[in-house]
Formats: structure tokens, sequence, C-alpha cells
């Protein structure tokens, strides 16, 4: 083994990225993007990028996760070889538990320099592109709906098809009108889903869920709290809209209690739930094995993480219901990648340079640093 490839330093830092418009969610609102960066580089000088998106409410914070990082992961890999990517997460998962986003950052770092160094993309170290393009859906989710349905005409002319509405913020009727407007105007043109992070209680979801049948939405996503797995499979038994876990489904371990209970028709795939894109594979077979849908779902992120995701994705053997990778194209005031992250006609383009074909701009990066450890 060359020397080249043993890793010789990695840095960490904070980021804050503002929006363009407050994103509210039945677990609570965003009005900027932070995130952590992980930057590795080898002996030899080659870089390698990763991030770890997380949101309090959802996955964990931004503190613990560059910690984990600084303090454990990064101290951990120094001097030894990036091709040990697989015994590095093994021993990241024996030796912190949780902060899944920043094992997330840690693989797809190392990921980058394995393609940079073989000269061949992340998806080909994953086993091949099943997909160069999947369809991306952008999610409803200002407070202010007219706002929302101005942009949702501009995306419609974008060639974006896919809205997800996110639901159980404000009122039920609320949630009715937005999405009766939008099949209205558009018709079967549109594909359109809902989102309630969690916000509703179970004695109450029921009813609420059954109005919108009648709506033809290819999903609702994670109606109740992420235990009550069991309200969980009563709506997926009861309803014939189909029912997607998000929070409820992290990880393999939750992945094969989800399929044997039943808690949904799809799973949400995503790097920082499962803590790499490998351990989101291994949900990926399981919801496979089980006849349950995948759908590539992620967090508040830059293009870093994105594009991680969309490596995932073309990587699937399955995708059934295309990938929200949108926020650095629609959200962020302004993304850290040197090149826009690649959407086009409503569809996301997998890069295909080594490693993730993406690179950071450091400017920007610094721009948006609040805390460097
Ligand atoms: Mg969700």
């Amino acid at each position: 083994m060359s020397s080249s490839h043993l890793i010789r330093s990695g840095g960490v830092r904070v980021v804050e990225v503002p929006v363009t418009e407050i994103h509210s969610h039945g677990s609570g609102d965003i009005s900027s993007v932070k995130s952590v960066v992980l930057e590795l580089t080898t002996e030899s000088g080659l870089t390698g990028w990763g991030e770890a998106s997380p949101w309090p409410v959802f996955t964990g914070t931004p503190e613990s996760n560059a910690s984990a990082l600084a303090d454990y992961f990064i101290p951990m890999i120094i001097g030894r070889s990036v091709f040990d990517v697989e015994v590095f997460m093994a021993e990241a998962e024996k030796h912190v538990v949780h902060c899944s986003e920043a094992k997330a950052a840690l693989e797809t770092a190392l990921l980058d320099i394995i393609g940079k160094v073989s000269g061949v993309p992340i998806y080909d170290l994953l086993g091949g592109c099943h997909r160069d393009r999947m369809p991306l859906s952008f999610s409803i989710a200002n407070p202010d709906f007219d706002t929302d349905f101005t942009k949702a005409e501009r995306l419609f002319e974008d060639g974006l098809r896919i809205f997800k509405l996110k639901t159980g913020f404000k009122d039920h009727a609320f949630d009715l009108m937005r999405v009766e407007k939008l099949r209205d105007k558009y018709g079967d043109q549109l594909d359109l889903r809902i989102d309630y992070n969690q916000g509703l209680k179970a004695h109450e979801a029921l009813p609420k869920l059954r109005d919108f049948e009648n709506f033809r939405l290819s999903f609702i996503e994670q109606p109740v709290r992420k235990a009550n797995l069991e309200a969980m499979a009563h709506f997926t038994h009861t309803l014939t809209t189909p029912i997607m876990a998000d929070e409820s489904v992290f990880n393999p371990r939750e992945a094969l209690i989800g399929a044997q209970m039943r808690v949904a028709d799809i799973f949400s795939l995503k790097i920082m739930k499962s803590g790499g894109l490998r351990r989101a594979l291994e949900v990926a077979a399981i919801a496979k094995a089980a006849g349950i849908g995948v759908y590539g779902g992620c967090m508040f992120e830059t293009g870093i993480a994105h594009t991680a995701g969309a490596h995932l994705m073309a990587a699937l053997p399955e995708l059934d219901l295309g990938c929200e990778f949108y926020m650095s194209t629609y959200y962020l005031t302004e993304d850290i990648l040197s090149e826009p992250f690649p959407v086009k006609d409503g569809f996301v383009r997998v890069p295909s340079g080594p490693g993730l074909g993406v690179d950071v701009d450091r400017k920007r990066l610094e721009k948006y640093t609040i805390h460097q450890l």
C-alpha cells in the first residue's frame, strides 16, 4: 500500500448558509442551514469532502457532530489508509453512539478520496450506476402559501413535476386547501405528496389522513411521532394512500423492525439517518426484500451532502419516487460548491467525475464558516 494514500490531516467547519424563505414543518421552522463540513487530506495532498447535516429536532446537533468528527473520528484515522473505509465505519459505530450525520460525512470524504485515487465516481465504488438522473421533488413549506404557489408555478416552468407539501404546522383546512389548489390548477400533471414530520397526534390522525384519500397523493409521510410504530402500521394497513416512514426508520436495524411491523409502504433513505451511503444501501436491501419502496430523502444540506446522496441514488437497484435534493438549487441563497449542483428540467443529474465529482468554493466556505475545529 502506497503511503500516499494515508490520511495526513482533517479539518471541521460549522457553516451557516442563509436561505431564501422560512420553511415550516410539523416539528419546527428552518430559517438558515447550519451544517458541518469535513475536509480530509492525504499525504499526497488529495482532498476529500464530506458533510454532516444535522437538524436538532430530527437527527442531532451541529455541535455534537462537529465534535464527533474533530475529537473522535479524525484522530482515529490519521496515518491510516483511505481504503480502510469500512473498517473505519465499524470503529466509528463502535466508539461513538448516534452522530449518524458525522459518520455520513466521514464515509463521504473517504469515498471522495478513494474515487479520486482510483479515477472513478463514488457510484462505481458502490457497484455502478443504475441511473444517471432522478426526478426532483420540491418541498412546499412556506407558511405564506401565496408565495409558495407562485414559486410552484415558476418551478413547473423549470420542469419540476413533484411537490411535497409540509403539513401539520398550521391547521387541517390550510393543508387541504393547498393540496386542492395545486391539484385543481395542474390536475395529474403533478405528483403530489404530503409530509407531517410527526406533527399529528395518533388519536386525531386517521380522520385527517382520510380527508386526503381522494387527492391521489403518492404518499403520506411520517404522520405521527417516530416511536409510534403501531400507529404507523395501522395507517399503512388502513389507508389506500401509501404511507412513508422517515423519522421512524433511520438505520438497518430500524428498517428490519419497520419491515416486520409493516410500518410503511415506503422508506425514505437519507445518508444522515443511516450513517452513510453503504448503511443506506443496507436499509434499501431490507426494503427491497420486504417489498417496501424507497425514496431519496435529504436533510437541510449544502451541495456536498446532496452530491453524496445523488451517488447513493445512482447506485440503488431500485428507486421508486424520486429525490428531494432541491436545497442547493432552490433554497440556499448561495451554495458552497464551485459549480452549481446539477439540476436540469426537473431532474438531478449525477456528477460523473472522480469521487464526488464536485469541488468546494473555498472563498464561500470561508464566508459561511461560523466555527472552525
Ligand atoms: Mg420527512
